[in-house]
């Protein structure tokens, strides 16, 4: 079959590589029908995340047809179509119990060396390292999904792959991210970032009752489409101050909620955070939190830091202000199963329409390894790339 490959930093490729195989009786394969490319796929392009392997198959965004199921008893049919959450989930364990889908302590078949960095494991995830358990991703025609008797939903009859793929990571990502601000209505929250993740923040911090929610964005594509998602204000960091503004909104009482759609990719400018800056530009770019800092500033006391973003090491963070400002911080991966039956019904009675920020489309795998660096270099307007398979 074909897929696409990471080879190395900036290399990624589409490759012949061998089709999957049932390995367990809970395994199902699927037909991929569509994919997508996320914006912690470029992590790994950029080479920030360790553990990756020359010929891993990438991608964690991604539906299909069950071509093959692991046993004749198997809760899955030949014929089902399915969206499948980007980490994998056992169902048995106390995590997974618990509705913490993200934080399975059995699907990492890798668990060791996670715990050996974050002192215990958490949920194995589709083509994204091998300290994530080095399961080949769906960027590919076909893709092995383990333990497949527990994560993948069943697509409503009438939902398009273009609705039903996003239920994957994006949007239950960025529901998940506003729902850690702790929203009641009423509240301003900032986003830092509109891209998939951001606007899918901004559109769900408005419909769980934010009177005011800024976008942090410099992009005049991803400007225009915060404000398509519901954003009021959109702060432009290269003609603005960001944390004079927000104060300026919020009428010198801080934003109540701030998000980090941004990660360890996060660029900022000398001007923006003085001597700071300077000395940090010394330091790679994952070690580099411009987001982050603003937002421990932006946000009031008492009040919420959410960060979906993804880090792959230690960030030096503001400890005295968040301390001082008694700030809660809530982060993590995505418990994307606990939102899959809400999201689902949002999207059919036409209350989200997740497809919205789709810009690049494509048919062909072939075009993966240019269409990463269209994204990467956010060329041509882009903002979220799915291929379309079937
Ligand atoms: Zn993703
Ligand atoms: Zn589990």
């Amino acid at each position: 079959m074909r897929a696409l490959c990471w080879h190395g930093k900036g290399d990624i490729r589409c490759d012949s590589v061998p089709d999957p195989k049932i390995e367990d009786a809970r395994d199902v394969i699927l037909k991929v029908s569509s994919c997508a490319i996320c914006g912690s796929d470029l992590h790994l392009m950029d080479g920030q995340m360790p553990s990756m392997e020359a010929g891993d198959v990438l991608g964690h965004e991604f539906m299909g047809e069950v071509v093959e199921v692991g046993s004749p008893a198997h809760k899955l049919k030949k014929g089902d179509r399915v969206v499948v959450p980007f980490n994998i989930n056992c169902g048995e364990c106390r995590q997974c119990k618990l509705g913490n889908w993200a934080c399975c302590t059995r699907s990492n078949r890798n668990g060791e060396m996670a715990a050996k960095v974050q002192g215990y494991p958490t949920a194995g995830l589709f083509g994204y390292s091998h300290l994530t358990g080095g399961y080949w991703g769906g960027q590919a025609e076909y893709v092995r999904v383990p333990m497949a008797d527990v994560g993948p939903m069943k697509v409503p009859d009438g939902m398009t792959d273009e609705q039903a793929l996003f239920l994957s990571d994006i949007l239950p990502t960025g529901w998940q991210a506003a729902e850690h601000c702790d929203i009641k209505g009423g509240e301003t929250i900032a986003v830092w970032g509109a891209g998939p993740v951001g606007l899918f923040a901004i559109k769900s911090a408005v419909m769980m009752g934010a009177d005011r929610v800024i976008a942090i964005e410099t992009v005049p594509k991803r400007k225009a489409l915060a404000r398509e998602a519901g954003a009021t204000d959109i702060i432009d960091f290269t003609e603005e101050d960001v944390l004079d503004r927000i104060s300026e909104i919020t009428k010198g009482q801080g934003a109540d909620g701030v998000i980090d759609c941004v990660g360890m990719e996060a660029h900022g400018t000398h001007g923006l955070m003085g001597v700071v800056s300077a000395v940090q530009e010394t330091l790679t770019s994952m070690q580099r939190p411009y987001a982050l800092e603003q937002m421990v500033m932006a946000v009031r006391p008492s009040g919420n830091i959410s960060v979906p973003g993804v880090y792959a090491g230690p960030v030096p963070v503001n400890m005295s202000a968040i301390v001082q400002k008694g700030i809660t911080i809530k982060t993590g991966q995505t418990h994307v199963k606990r939102y899959l039956d809400k999201l689902t019904k949002l999207i059919q009675d036409g209350s989200i329409d997740p497809t919205f920020l789709i810009t690049h489309r494509s048919h062909d795998l072939s075009e993966g390894p240019d269409l990463y660096k269209t994204f990467r270099d956010k060329k041509d307007g882009c903002v979220k790339v799915v291929f379309s398979l079937s």
